[in-house]
């Protein structure tokens, strides 16, 4: 390679791995998989050394490539969080030993697990825990106390309260969560995350503490970084120490006095990584004295007494039996790979997920073919590619009918995803029902997809408006609906009537339309019926919306099905209004009084938005009455405030001094 060259590839490595790193750290949304960056990072490495004089300024070799997200306050770091230096062969770790024994006599190490979470610190004030941050560029990172205080294993008050103790722990999202929570996501066809890393990223990253909370987030630590009021010398004591007070530390820690025993160690937790309910993509290597330490030093970017052995990712091939076609709630077509089980990461899988046609025509993929898989994130399983395909084998083809109710089938636009537009398809019927029952939708108690499956292949349910024409005598027939469950499902399909629109509108399964954008939505327009007849522009003006998400509340509200639903919904009781406002003080120091019976709202309901919005409920009419708000069979006070020249509001006249489409007076 000649110096054009080779300025050429390091400019061009850089640039991508900066690219990936940046999605990696700032959008919790990587492209490739760990071992592929670690290995294009590498050979940046390689090359930096032989050519020095083209490395870059901004080389994610030199720094730690991490941004601090404005939704958090920023935390300075007092001492340097740094990563670890990644070696990935037997070698490498004899080389680093070499090293080591260049400055100090006899080393001693402490090796540990990697667990493939994200690094925080948290502070302890006399024994009080006051701030917790990540790791962001590691000089400043993002004030994330709240997220972090919904950890259970977090000690929010320690045993021996020193006056100050910094430590740094790795948080992460156990399989079983993170499972748990792809389920979800694919119920509400959300964008699953990656891996359980990025999950726990994006988790802890959350504004809102609650989904934080939800997500069951866990740590490791494994570090002191500051401490006052306590002396200690050496790595393995001051994890000993961190046990004694309270903290949940590396799962397994031990000291060695040579190399062969800390290879030994790294290839026994490398075996038995499977065994753990949470991810580990390696094994550190640290020298365990603390005064040691401080005489090898760091460099910019990791210390130089410690290294991370990287395990590679466990492939296997396997015969594609077959690929089956499911079709989702909005009529997607997904293919999955059936193959012959195989043992990777620890468990036995058999499926994996194949995308849509262009990612089978690219790895040219036809049943029949041995095919290569591996477990991304080593929980996912994923189709790497083809290593034995026989060309008279046909590459596999999404059909063109759907598989569910024979309709054809239709690429949408430049979307990648065939799809069935026929909305009586049976299989979307199910997965429409299945969103609008689930937990976040209408969270109606027992319709889950087996209860279901039930009701749809009795005929009794077509459209989720159907489920609010049910009786006991028609449930009691079927199976798993005997009297008490029969009467326990009626009473919780009962209960969603009452839900805010934010629930309804997520639950109506608006193609592109999650929980937050419903609950936007619901803010924006209040009643649903407004966005019957609400411009496209008036939606895509919403703060956070798109055009293709007006685009497709629009259309949706144009169908006359959507009409028909809608008004099915509303006969049966189920209440379309939003319930609840964001707090504000758009009605401070104005006084209203309700009188009458609203369309839909309560007096009740009615009373707590205004006071939501900082106004003043009051019983009787005065002067001093701003507003009035009247219904059905209004009496005295309506009179009296006619009387006195006030200003008269309907239901929709409240809704819009809510919603700010009216300005109060
Ligand atoms: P790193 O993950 O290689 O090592 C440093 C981190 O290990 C520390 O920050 C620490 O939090 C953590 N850690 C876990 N257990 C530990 C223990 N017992 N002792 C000490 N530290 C422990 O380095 P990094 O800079 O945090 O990130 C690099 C990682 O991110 C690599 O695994 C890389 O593959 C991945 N990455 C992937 C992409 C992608 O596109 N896929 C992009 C960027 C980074």
């Amino acid at each position: 390679m000649n110096d054009k060259q080779a300025k050429e590839k390091i400019d061009r490595l850089t640039d991508l791995v900066l690219y990936h790193s940046k999605r990696y750290y700032d959008q919790d949304e990587p492209e490739i998989e760990d071992y592929e960056y670690d290995r294009l990072l590498h050979e940046l490495i390689s090359l930096e050394e032989a050519y020095p004089q083209f490395a870059r300024g901004d080389s994610p070799t030199k720094r730690i490539v991490g941004q601090v997200k404005n939704t958090f306050e920023p935390v300075e770091h007092k001492v340097q969080m740094g990563s670890l230096q990644d070696v990935f062969s037997d070698e490498e770790v004899f080389a680093f030993h070499e090293r080591v024994k260049e400055q100090i006599e006899n080393p001693v190490y402490v090796v540990e697990p990697k667990i493939d979470g994200l690094s925080v610190s948290l502070e302890y004030k006399d024994g009080v825990f006051v701030r917790g941050s990540t790791r962001g560029d590691g000089f400043v990172g993002e004030d994330v106390t709240l997220n972090l205080g919904t950890i259970q294993s977090i000690p929010k008050k320690l045993k021996d309260p020193v006056p100050f103790l910094e430590v740094r722990g790795e948080v992460y999202m156990s399989e079983e969560s993170f499972q748990k929570l792809t389920e979800e996501q694919e119920i509400r066809e959300e964008k699953p995350f990656k891996n359980p890393r990025n999950a726990a990223a994006g988790s802890l990253r959350q504004k809102d503490p609650a989904i934080a909370a939800q997500r069951h987030l866990d740590i490791f630590v494994f570090n002191i970084q500051q401490i006052e009021g306590k002396t200690l010398s050496g790595h393995k004591e001051s994890l000993d120490y961190l046990c004694r007070q309270g903290f949940a530390v590396s799962p397994s820690y031990q000291s060695f006095s040579s190399i062969e025993q800390v290879m030994k160690e790294i290839r026994r937790i490398g075996e038995n990584r499977q065994q753990y309910s949470f991810g580990i993509d390696g094994a550190v290597v640290k020298v365990d004295s603390f005064e040691q330490r401080e005489k090898m030093g760091s460099t910019a970017k990791y210390p130089k007494w410690a290294i991370a052995y990287k395990y590679p990712p466990e492939e296997k091939s396997t015969v594609l039996l077959d690929i089956q076609i499911n079709v989702g709630r909005t009529g997607v077509l997904t293919p999955t790979a059936v193959f012959e089980p195989i043992t990777l990461a620890g468990t036995t899988v058999s499926r994996a997920v194949l995308h849509n046609q262009a990612f089978i025509d690219e790895k040219q993929i036809a049943i029949g073919d041995t095919i290569l898989v591996r477990k991304a994130g080593d929980i996912i399983p994923e189709v790497i590619g083809v290593q034995d395909h026989d060309s008279q084998r046909p590459v596999y083809q999404i059909p063109d009918i759907c598989p569910a109710c024979g309709s054809p089938v239709f690429f949408e636009g430049d979307q990648a995803a065939k799809r069935c537009q026929n909305s009586d398809c049976p299989a979307q019927l199910l997965r429409n029902l299945v969103h609008f029952a689930s937990r976040d939708a209408m969270d109606i108690d027992g319709l889950g997809p087996s209860i279901v499956e039930n009701l749809v292949s009795a005929g009794l349910v077509k459209s989720p408006a159907d489920l609010y024409d049910l009786t006991l005598e028609e449930l009691s027939p079927l199976e798993r609906l005997a009297e008490k469950s029969g009467s326990n499902l009626l009473a919780a399909i009962e209960k969603s009537k009452e839900n805010d629109l934010s629930r309804l509108l997520f639950a109506l399964g608006i193609r592109g339309i999650g929980q937050k954008a419903a609950k936007l939505l619901a803010i924006r327009f209040l009643d649903i019926e407004k966005l019957f007849i609400a411009a496209e522009e008036e939606i895509a003006a919403i703060d956070g919306f798109g055009e293709i998400m007006a685009q497709a509340v629009a259309e949706y509200f144009s169908l006359n099905a959507t009409r028909s639903l809608v008004d099915r919904l509303k006969k049966a009781g189920v209440n379309t209004l939003s319930l609840s406002l964001p707090a504000g003080d758009r009605l401070a120091g104005y006084t209203f009084v309700l009188t009458g019976t609203l369309p839909n709202l309560t007096r009740a309901q009615a009373g707590a938005m205004i006071e939501e919005q900082g106004g003043k409920v009051s019983s009787s009419v005065s002067k001093k009455t701003s507003y009035v708000v009247a219904g059905e069979e209004a009496g005295s006070k309506l009179t009296k405030a006619q009387n006195l020249g006030l200003s008269i509001l309907d239901e929709n006249g409240l809704l819009a001094l809510l919603n700010g489409e009216m300005n109060v007076e």
